[in-house]
């Protein structure tokens, strides 16, 4: 359970301290020490984002790798030229892989046959990887028609979007043939440094994170980026999922670690100002909750909702991510009791009505948002 102070969905804006910078980044094929035997490189990705940052930790003889990139000959490109080049071509002993996204993990099986390294990750994220890597355009239509139509998506326009997506399949490439699993609790010993691994679910199903046992580092993933909020969204497998709530809870423990940490994220440079970050994100998701009750006033379907609350990226053309960030939203003002849901008997779709009274609502919509993402 979330404790009291966090359940307010009122509007804070976040603090406009900017967060500081330290580490100028490498160029390609190069890398650059962040931290004595820790090491960051960029690997190119042909989308918003641009790159994928991953971290060379200096094992001595050998190294330990966290997330490896997207699957392709472009990736492999640059990690020939990286381990020939400034990793001296030691061997990789471990591949850590922070969650099974596409681009973090995506050129595992080949970059292990490259380097001998052995393969770590959480057991969700594994198998989230096995599934994404699986997925063809007529197991996704399937599934994703009931999801998407019982939600409101009008069948021809989610049939549209979905060939769309259809079109990205393939960033993966040959998994490993097996994994170790790293857990929640767990320490591992990497270059001289004891790290904590802990796990949550919010971005992806089981999203790992390792945080130094002095605190100075800490490698984030995708869940505290410093300028985009982390993308959280319900996915069509598990459709009541609220992986907000838990995500919320991880920003919670994390406020305890010291304001000095240097976190390493996925996409974007390393930064220090955690806690401010942390501020900067939950005044986001404030704002996003608000903007949906807004949404809610009269009777709304998830796809009504998500027009409104994201039309920025449904008009980019990003309406299935926009789709599940939406019931993400939804799903968590639903088990606060902050919104109704109301099955219609007619087997149309699922409608969503603000349990919170008007002046509730015009307040919680008065305060703007600070977040860098919306400047
Ligand atoms: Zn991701």
């Amino acid at each position: 359970m979330m404790a009291d102070a966090r359940e307010d969905f009122s509007l804070r804006p976040a603090p406009a301290i900017p967060l500081d910078y330290p580490c100028a980044a490498p160029e390609p094929g190069q890398m650059t020490e962040v931290a004595p035997e820790l090491f960051w490189a960029r690997l190119p990705l042909p989308y918003a984002g641009g790159h994928v940052n991953v971290w060379l930790i200096d094992e001595g003889e050998t190294w330990t790798v966290v997330d490896c990139g997207l699957g392709g000959n472009d990736t492999r490109a640059h990690w020939q030229s990286l381990l020939d080049g400034p990793m001296g071509g030691r061997s990789v002993r471990l591949l850590i892989g922070t969650h099974g996204h596409s681009d973090h993990v995506g050129f595992a099986g080949p970059f292990c046959e490259m380097t001998g390294a052995a393969f770590a990750l959480p057991r969700a994220e594994w198998f989230l990887a096995v599934a994404r890597k699986a997925e063809t355009a007529e197991s996704l239509l399937s599934a994703a028609l009931n999801f998407y139509v019982h939600n409101g998506w009008p069948e021809d326009e989610c049939r549209k979007a979905l060939e769309r997506r259809a079109k990205s399949f393939g960033r993966y490439g040959p998994l490993p043939a097996s994994f170790r699993r790293i857990a929640d609790g767990q320490t591992l010993v990497l270059g001289g440094l004891r790290w904590s691994v802990t796990t949550s679910e919010g971005h992806s199903l089981e999203h790992a994170m390792l945080l130094a046992s002095d605190e100075s580092l800490l490698i984030a993933g995708d869940e505290l980026m410093p300028v985009a909020s982390p993308p959280i969204g319900v996915q069509m497998y598990e459709p009541e999922a609220n992986p907000l709530a838990e995500y919320f809870d991880r920003l919670a423990r994390l406020e305890a670690v010291k304001e000095e940490v240097l976190v390493l994220p996925s996409h974007g440079s390393p930064y220090r100002g955690l806690r401010r970050r942390i501020e900067q994100i939950r005044g986001h998701f404030a704002k996003r909750l608000a903007q949906t009750l807004e949404a809610a006033r009269q009777p709304a379907t998830a796809y009504e909702i998500c027009r409104t609350v994201f039309r920025n990226s449904v008009a980019r053309g990003n309406m299935t991510i926009a789709f599940g960030q939406t019931l993400s939203l939804v799903n968590l003002l639903l088990a606060r009791g902050a919104l109704i849901g109301e099955a219609p008997g007619d087997g149309g779709p699922m409608r969503y009505l603000a349990a919170t009274p008007a002046a509730k609502l015009d307040e919680l919509t008065v305060a703007g948002c600070a977040c860098p993402e919306e400047r």
